[in-house]
């Protein structure tokens, strides 16, 4: 057995014993990162000099009886958060040569634990994409079938955990950029309450919707790295004081007599086959364990897509007018003058797809139009967090898809954003009214593609999403199968 295969749990547990070193797991994954890496792409960056620097501090604390859950256990990073000394590109010309001089907070607190970092991981431009294709530096493919995505935009953070190249990994989800890519690569990904995790050192995409969530192997890695990158922090002013549970803990009890509601309208037409059914059968199987399933109504999911298209382009308009060329990021060579020096900067910096967020954005912002756009838009949200609101009286949790279809022909949707945005169909309701959401794999497709499952619940009760998911993957051997690498 390789060490780059096994969890976090299990990895710990040799750790403890002795058994193994940190030294031995980082080598372990940077000789499948030498393997693989050519046929996947999964990193922007690659870290193995610190890497092994950070190895070994952290097995002389194992050493010294000093250990936690991510104590030596070598992890990837989506290439959005700051790490310092570290480039932090957000898979964008813009940054490419930006090396923050601070680390975010989550970075800080897996430092904290004394973990290994592999890397920095690839994903769509400043994480606007559902399938890493938008990255202005490099291709990320799926290792399930490389000629196809691995969603987005944390694309390489799902792509890395799913071909053994980190033992787990960071991503961010502002409409879905965790869950998708987690689903489409048959590895487990949430995304927290809007508020749980700190979102200080993550490069602002929509600031009222973004979260960083852990992207893992099983169910259980989740809730050890939820455990340590949640909690309030006095420099996000948006994070929540609120007591951070065990959430391994949760993961012990049952589901018996959970309700567990379905919404119809998460079922329509020109689903992939292959997807309803697998969830249909994932729902029949919580049924059979234990937990009473309820149809519910979510009205308004179909108006969750439109709202998302202008408030997150219009708050991306707004933090993207920093990339200046004046205070960092990348500057062109021959601005005439400071207006010229701007226009030709964020011309050449910034690709196609950003470009189109920020037209998008301003336009929806601008004087006579911010009434007919942004405003509705902000109504429409408020309409969507009320379904949820209804919705949860009924139901302790939720279940249903997390993408229309499994994983996309490389190129296939490039050409038609609007194809490419409606792959959020499902998961940006979540974000719109800030609650949690998981994706485990619940199935393949006939093609032999990874499904995944959503679970949501109201805000902070992760508990609940990780204890049916759990339960969930104790009684099937969908999250145990690895790609044909
Ligand atoms: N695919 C969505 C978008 O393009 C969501 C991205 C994300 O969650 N970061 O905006």
């Amino acid at each position: 057995m390789e060490l780059y295969s096994l969890t976090i749990h299990e990895l710990y547990r040799l750790l403890k014993k002795g058994e193994i070193t940190s030294k031995e797991i980082t080598e372990s994954v940077f000789k499948r990162i030498g393997q693989v890496e050519d046929k996947v792409g999964a990193y922007i960056t690659l870290t193995p000099d610190i890497a092994a620097d950070m190895a070994r501090e952290s097995d002389e604390k194992i050493k010294r009886g000093n250990i936690s859950y991510l104590t030596g256990i070598p992890a990837g990073i989506k290439d959005i958060m700051c790490t310092q000394g570290i480039k932090t590109t957000c898979g964008s010309r813009m940054l490419e040569n930006f090396i923050p001089p601070y680390d975010g907070t989550v970075i800080k607190k897996l430092k904290d634990c004394h973990f290994v970092i592999t890397g920095k991981l690839n994903m769509d431009e400043f994480a606007m994409g559902s399938s890493t294709e938008h990255s202005a530096l490099r291709i990320t493919r799926n290792p399930w079938n490389l000629e196809t995505i691995p969603g987005g935009s944390s694309g390489g953070s799902a792509a890395a955990v799913a071909a053994d190249e980190c033992i787990y990994s960071l991503g961010s989800d502002t409409g879905g950029s965790i869950r998708q890519p987690a689903s489409l690569c048959g590895v487990v990904g949430l995304k927290p309450t809007y508020g749980r995790v700190s979102r200080y050192g993550l490069v602002a995409f929509a600031s009222s919707l973004d979260q960083i969530g852990p992207i893992t192997k099983d169910v259980t890695d989740c809730a050890i790295v939820m455990n340590v990158i949640s909690g309030y922090d006095p420099y996000d002013s948006t994070s929540v004081p609120r007591d951070v549970p065990d959430y391994t803990q949760a993961l012990k009890r049952g589901i018996d007599g959970f309700r567990i509601g379905v919404p119809k309208e998460y079922f329509i037409e020109g689903m992939d086959p292959d997807v309803e059914d697998a969830v249909k059968k994932a729902i029949s199987l919580l049924e059979s364990i234990g937990a009473d399933v309820i149809e519910i109504s979510l009205p308004c999911t179909e108006y969750g897509v439109a709202a998302y298209y202008i408030i997150a382009p219009a708050e991306a308009s707004s933090n993207l007018a920093r990339y200046d060329g004046v205070r960092y990021g990348y500057r062109t060579k021959d601005g005439k003058d400071l207006l010229n020096m701007y226009c030709k900067t964020r011309s050449e910096g910034f690709g196609p797809e950003v470009k189109r967020r920020i037209m998008l954005g301003t336009y929806a912002l601008s004087a006579g139009y911010y009434e007919a756009y942004y405003k509705k838009a902000s109504q429409v949200r408020t309409l969507l967090i009320q379904d949820f609101e209804k919705a949860f009286e009924m139901c302790d949790v939720i279940v249903a898809p997390v993408s229309p279809t499994p994983a996309f022909k490389i190129g296939e949707k490039l050409a038609d954003p609007l194809q490419m945005y409606l792959c959020d169909v499902f998961t940006i309701p979540a974000n719109l009214s800030g609650i949690p959401g998981i994706s485990i794999p619940c199935g393949f497709s006939k093609a032999g593609l990874p499904i995944g499952l959503q679970i949501l619940s109201k805000h902070f009760e992760e508990e609940k999403i990780l204890r049916v998911a759990y339960n969930f993957e104790q009684n099937t051997t969908y999250h145990l199968k690895k790609p044909p690498l």
